[in-house]
């Protein structure tokens, strides 16, 4: 029976959502259904790293649409053959499995390390994970996740994420027992703040799980695809990881995901993993659009050059309000504003026509398109600066 009396009933309320609908996208620009223009600092969480529904992304879809959907994950394909041998070529692993969001491609890490921890570690199942990460909404990833409020829900939880502090190797040092298989985490963790393990601390972990013979999995699901400059984030850091997750801007907008790993650690053997969409030509057709165009040295480059120019204008403006610190990496920056102010900036910024994403009710995070420009950050800068002194000059009065 249809007892919705509004469109927006008709969907399950999972989230606070502004009323109204967004109908266009185009660069860094979001347009609603009242013709309403926004200039997009969020991109879907990192999502849309080549801004919106960008030239590439829509040909190499259109052209794959016209050509073949899906022969069934049962057969190879060409688009899923060409991103997986794209992707070991530019990085350090040797395989790929592809999945249809960041939590699939996350529960299959964890599933290989399971699986790796059955075949060589006598059944050690342990995995590692830190407190502040965040990894996915499926039940596993939600117990390898470290967010409050995922604390009362869905019990009884997986079981097996015993929790490290970041940046802190003796903790977990601590928690390694014969039951321990791997550790994981985020290089920086986006979901509660953008809090940025160090490259020390990256190259001590590598130490530690290869000296206990541990795997080291990185769930580069937000930083990965060009987001902090080089390709992935563990480049920083000089180390190999053993298991990566990439998901987000992989796919430039559509759901695409990918688990690589070395082949030592990939030992999923037949009837382990699968999934009926997972590979599938279309997804990575525009995946394959994506990579070839982030890959390009002198992408990341700029990449590199207009983080530089943001992380400065965020400084300028820190330093005119009297707030804190900027963090992060690249293009995946978040301004410390000292005082729980966040949620009203963000929705002030809203009604003037710019998104922005409060992580943390003092914080604001900053992920715009790979390609943003610096006439882009300065309208962004502008608009921040505007409603900041406003807030200001309320709380003089105040
Ligand atoms: C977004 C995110 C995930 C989950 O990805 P989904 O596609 O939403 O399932 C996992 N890990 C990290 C680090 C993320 O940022």
């Amino acid at each position: 029976m249809n007892i919705a009396t509004h469109p927006f009933d008709a969907l399950m309320n999972i989230t606070a959502r502004p009323p109204v609908v967004f109908v266009r996208g185009e660069g860094a620009f979001l347009w609603d259904d009242h013709g309403k223009r926004y200039l997009d600092f969020m991109l879907g969480w990192a999502v849309n790293c080549l801004g919106h529904s960008p030239a590439i992304v829509a040909e190499a879809l259109a052209a794959q649409a016209k050509q073949l959907l899906t022969p069934s994950p049962a057969f190879y394909n060409e688009p899923s053959l060409k991103l997986a041998k794209l992707l070991t070529d530019q990085s350090s692993f040797d395989q790929v499995f592809f999945a249809n969001s960041g939590a699939e491609a996350n529960e299959g890490a964890i599933k290989l390390a399971r699986k790796y921890g059955a075949l060589h570690k006598g059944g050690a199942y342990e995995i590692i994970t830190f407190e502040g990460g965040f990894h996915g909404r499926t039940l596993a990833t939600m117990s390898a996740s470290s967010k409050k409020a995922f604390e009362p829900l869905f019990e009884p939880k997986v079981s097996g994420f015993p929790k490290a502090q970041l940046n802190d190797l003796a903790s977990v040092q601590r928690l390694i027992t014969d039951k321990t298989v791997a550790v994981m985490l985020e290089p920086i963790q986006g979901e509660s703040g953008v809090w940025p393990a160090t490259d020390q601390f990256l190259r001590d972990l590598r130490e530690l799980t290869k000296a206990h013979g541990l795997l080291l999995i990185v769930d580069e699901i937000q930083t990965g695809m060009g987001r902090t400059g080089k390709l992935f984030h563990y480049e920083h850091a000089d180390i190999e990881p053993d298991i990566m997750t990439l998901g987000k801007g992989i796919g430039g907008g559509v759901p695409l995901a990918a688990l690589l790993a070395t082949r030592a650690a990939a030992c999923f053997e037949h009837g382990d993993q699968g999934g009926t969409f997972n590979g599938n030509p279309l997804m990575c057709a525009a995946g394959l659009a994506v990579l070839r165009h982030v890959a390009e040295p002198a992408f990341l480059k700029s990449v590199t050059d207009t983080s530089l120019y943001l992380e400065s204008e965020l400084q300028r403006i820190s330093a005119r309000h009297g707030l804190g610190e900027v963090r992060g990496r690249g293009l995946l920056l978040a301004l410390d504003l000292k005082i729980p102010i966040a949620a009203s900036v963000v929705a002030q910024a809203f009604e003037d026509g710019v998104l922005l994403n409060a992580p943390r009710p003092d914080a604001l995070r900053f992920m715009p398109a790979l390609n943003v420009t610096r006439a882009e950050i300065a309208l962004m800068t502008d608009c921040l600066d505007a409603i900041l002194a406003r807030i200001g000059a309320a709380r003089l009065v105040a």
